[in-house]
């Protein structure tokens, strides 16, 4: 029987947002600078080696669910190799893939293959010239990705929209019938203030729930349900089996429930998106500790999870980017 992992707060940590690299083949504005290299230097990543050692020790602590994340988790070499070793670990019931699905054409069938089960991917607008303008990247290398992902048997696939006053909150309609026509689930996100690109994104920061009340114009919505540990709230289209979700770290959050930490591509573990506290596994892998005592130094780190964040009072206080944990 596994044992548990329970934070001050009586919250249960059954889950694990793995970065397996900060390096990103996008340029999101709200969240990597245009330009940004300063990237964490491999030989600090851990190895899969050591990533499979410490979520098998999170999986013995009672963490069932794992996501694979970046930056962009397909620029790191071999992923489904990973995903194989990770989705054989006893105990670990879920495992999924958050990704901007660039290169998913490539590596979806491979994925599957290995494991992986669901996928989430982050698709801002469906015109390629804003596209280009919130990514510098190339749309169809997208829609590509997400019809490699359906082919390959993933379901629900799940597209992840981050909505911005001015940038793209005119196409929520259109996502939500673009979802629509693929059987696609949705999910809209509020920008959070990570890092300078994130504080600058949150000046077009809008309540999701102006958004919910625009769309009940148009559609009716009936509360709806989704599996998986994430914070989202679902209504579903009726006489459709479209469920969209709401992502509302700022107008409504989730803290009092929150079931995750992350664990980063330099192995730190972070307590919690919106604070600094974090424990560097790294060297504790490195100098050989036992896996007693990995276990015992998550746990002591668990007990130091904060109660929430403070991205309303404190929108200076995160300075990483979005994409050095992963979201
Ligand atoms: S901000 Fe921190 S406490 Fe709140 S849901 Fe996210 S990780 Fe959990």
């Amino acid at each position: 029987m596994a044992d548990t992992l329970v934070d001050r707060y009586q919250r249960r940590i059954e889950y694990v947002r793995l970065s397996v690299t900060d390096r990103c083949d996008l340029r999101c504005f709200y969240c990597l600078p245009r330009g940004y290299r300063d990237f964490e230097t491999p030989e600090h990543w851990l190895t899969f080696d050591e990533i499979e050692r410490v979520v098998a020790v999170f999986t013995r602590l009672g963490v069932h669910r794992v996501r694979l994340t970046g930056g962009e988790p397909l620029v790191r070499h071999d992923l489904p190799v990973l995903a194989a070793r990770l989705a054989a670990l006893p105990g670990l019931e879920d495992l999924s893939l958050s990704t901007n699905a660039t290169r998913l054409a490539r590596h979806a069938e491979a994925l599957r293959r290995a494991g992986v089960r669901r996928v989430n991917i982050s698709l801002d607008t469906l015109d390629p010239a804003r596209f280009r303008a919130i990514t510098g990247g190339r749309l169809e290398k997208v829609l590509e990705g997400i019809e490699a992902a359906r082919a390959a048997g993933f379901a629900p696939i799940k597209i992840n929209m981050v909505v911005m006053r001015g940038v793209n909150d005119d196409e929520v309609e259109a996502m939500v019938e673009f979802c629509l026509a693929h059987g696609f689930t949705l999910r809209f996100i509020e920008t959070m203030p990570m890092g300078e690109t994130g504080r600058h994104a949150s000046d077009r920061y809008i309540d999701l729930e102006t958004i919910r009340r625009r769309l009940a114009r148009r559609f009716e919505l009936l509360p709806g349900m989704m599996p998986g540990g994430g914070p989202a709230r679902y209504v579903q289209v009726a006489g459709t089996d479209l469920r969209i979700g709401f992502i509302t770290p700022i107008s409504r959050h989730f803290c009092a429930t929150c079931n995750r930490v992350r664990l980063s591509a330099d192995g730190t573990l972070h307590l919690c998106l919106g604070q600094e506290h974090s424990l560097p596994l790294r060297p504790l892998l490195r100098d050989g500790a036992s896996d007693a005592e990995l276990a015992a130094a998550i746990r002591a780190a668990v007990a130091r999870k904060p109660e929430r964040h403070e991205f309303r009072e404190r929108p200076e206080k995160v300075v990483r980017f979005m994409s050095m944990t992963g979201g």
